[in-house]
């Protein structure tokens, strides 16, 4: 293992002008690891990849004690936009993780007033002072080529996987209390310990977390919940004391049992399914969903023991999930995904129960381009309770019907009148009107797809104009009303859960 070309010729380019210039961070952190599985893998037969996660750095960080203008006037093409000394160099690496450099002055954090970040930063001229501000030992690790700068130990935690605070944890945390969180996000993702001392300054002191930007928090999350090991990550939050400053909601399922259906507590059902999603390595919003798909059970439970039951938490649970992720900062694509995975989960699937309608009308309710994430979140649910087949041949059937029907129309664009000829047809204007009579025409045509003509559709328009929009809309509510009044009726049977 040797150290990327492209930092090679930065490091080397800063020390012929006369400066220090080393890697350091996560990347010196991840290329050591990297180097020491490939030994042992070597050495005891076992995969590269095996433990943590797969150690390639995200990305590549030079330190220097030369100054952002000089280290500018040495790399003409590099840009120097803020004010913490960092200066970007632009490679032509194909690798993602290489393409920008950054090259950071040495410098000194000076005063947190906010726990957030330093009012100002200092620049030095001491490699050691740079190394001090940095939040654990295993990132506070220098390399250049051959030599490794270890001034607090990191190489020794990082053999024996320890995250370890440098200097006083409390104070450290004081200053800027994501690091809290960043121990958590460093121990799940590399599989190590938070060492005790450190650990004890976090359950004291984790609400100073509400100081934190949240999407600080969001991202560090991200890294949590996208790790190979999500489940103890949550897990590893709550004994640090840390998530009830993050997601209160969760820790309401903690010693909430369920029903006969159940063998797990609310709280274990809920990382068990994310755990499962991560290791199908599912995506982003399947993992949220899994995570968050019952979260509102402990509102919703009526009665106890074996005949508990939870109606509608599916429906307030997409909410509860709402809240959640627009209080983290997460871009709206992925709250309203994650809703959509929520309120669905209930989604039902017996082979005889489930008519090609009903699928059409899920796959109009979800979206076509949600089904398959549906699908995994039911996966990871079933795995989650303790049920030992993934995809038992209900869902696969399932899965058949849905291809089947996957070119039926499903929405109102799909249908074959638009609302200009239904307007035409009918001699009527623009307004709510037109939308109704195309509605109640889609409602038919997901029953029968082969209604979708436009001589049929032409014709049944002017029967329905017969209708006022009153009656239009109470057809509409009843056909509504009937299917959830099915659905509802199989789930009572099959999904109380
Ligand atoms: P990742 O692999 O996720 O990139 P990383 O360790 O490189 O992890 P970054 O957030 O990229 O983490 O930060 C780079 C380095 O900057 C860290 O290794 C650490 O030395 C330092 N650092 C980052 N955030 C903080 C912080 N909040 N407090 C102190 N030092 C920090
Ligand atoms: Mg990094």
């Amino acid at each position: 293992m040797i150290i990327p070309k492209e930092v090679q010729v930065i490091l080397e380019k800063l020390k012929k002008s006369g400066f220090e210039a080393y890697a350091v961070g996560g990347c010196v952190r991840d290329f050591l690891l990297a180097r020491r599985l490939v030994r042992q893998s070597f050495s005891v037969g076992r995969s590269f990849s095996e433990g943590g996660r797969g150690l390639e750095p995200n990305d590549w960080d030079v330190c220097t004690n030369a100054e952002p203008e000089q280290v500018q006037k040495i790399f003409p093409g590099s840009f120097y936009e803020n004010k913490f000394g960092t200066v970007t160099i632009q490679t032509k690496s194909q690798k993602p993780a290489l393409k920008e450099i950054q090259i950071t002055t040495y410098r000194i954090d000076e005063k947190y007033t906010d726990k957030r970040h330093p009012d100002k930063v200092r620049f030095t001229r001491n490699l050691k002072e740079d190394l001090a501000r940095r939040d654990f030992t295993v990132n506070a690790l220098a390399l250049d080529g051959a030599k490794i700068i270890d001034y607090f130990d990191g190489q020794k935690d990082l053999k024996n996987k320890i995250i370890r605070a440098v200097g006083e944890p409390e104070e450290r945390f004081n200053e800027d209390a994501l690091r809290m969180l960043r121990a958590v996000r460093f121990a799940v993702e590399l599989d190590f310990q938070i060492e005790s001392k450190t650990f004890k300054a976090i359950l004291k002191n984790a609400g100073w977390l509400q100081a934190i930007a949240k999407e600080r928090v969001r991202d560090e999350m991200i890294k949590i919940i996208m790790s190979e090991e999500p489940d103890k990550g949550i897990e590893l939050l709550r004994e640090a004391n840390l998530l009830k400053y993050i997601i209160p909601e969760l820790e309401k399922g903690v010693s909430v049992s369920q029903n006969k259906h159940h063998i797990y507590t609310i709280y274990q059902h809920s990382i068990l399914s994310l755990k499962y999603a991560a290791e199908r390595g599912y995506n982003l919003e399947v993992r949220l969903a899994a995570l968050f798909h019952d979260i509102a059970k402990p509102q919703t439970k009526r009665g106890e023991g074996p005949d508990a039951t939870f109606y509608n938490h599916d429906q307030l649970g997409a909410r509860f999930s709402a809240v959640i992720l627009e209080r983290l900062k997460f871009p709206k694509k992925t709250i309203e995904k994650v809703a959509t995975l929520v309120r669905n989960h209930m989604f039902v699937y017996g082979v005889g129960e489930v008519t090609e309608a009903a699928v059409r009308r899920l796959l109009r309710r979800v979206g076509p381009e949600n089904i398959q994430d549906l699908l995994n979140l039911r996966v990871a649910d079933r795995l989650g309770s303790g049920v030992p087949k993934a995809v038992p041949y209900k869902l696969r059937h399932l899965q058949y019907v849905i291809e089947k029907v996957s070119k039926d129309p499903i929405s109102v664009k799909m249908l074959k009148i638009n609302g200009d000829e239904v307007m035409k047809i009918l001699g009527i204007g623009p307004g709510p009107r037109v939308g109704l009579i195309l509605n109640a025409l889609l409602s038919e045509v997901l029953d029968e797809p082969k209604k979708n003509t436009s001589q049929y559709l032409g014709k049944r328009a002017q029967e329905l104009n017969q209708l006022s929009d009153k009656e239009l809309k109470e057809t509409l509510g009843k056909v509504k009303e009937k299917k959830e009044e099915v659905d509802l009726e199989i789930k009572k049977r099959y999904w109380v859960k």
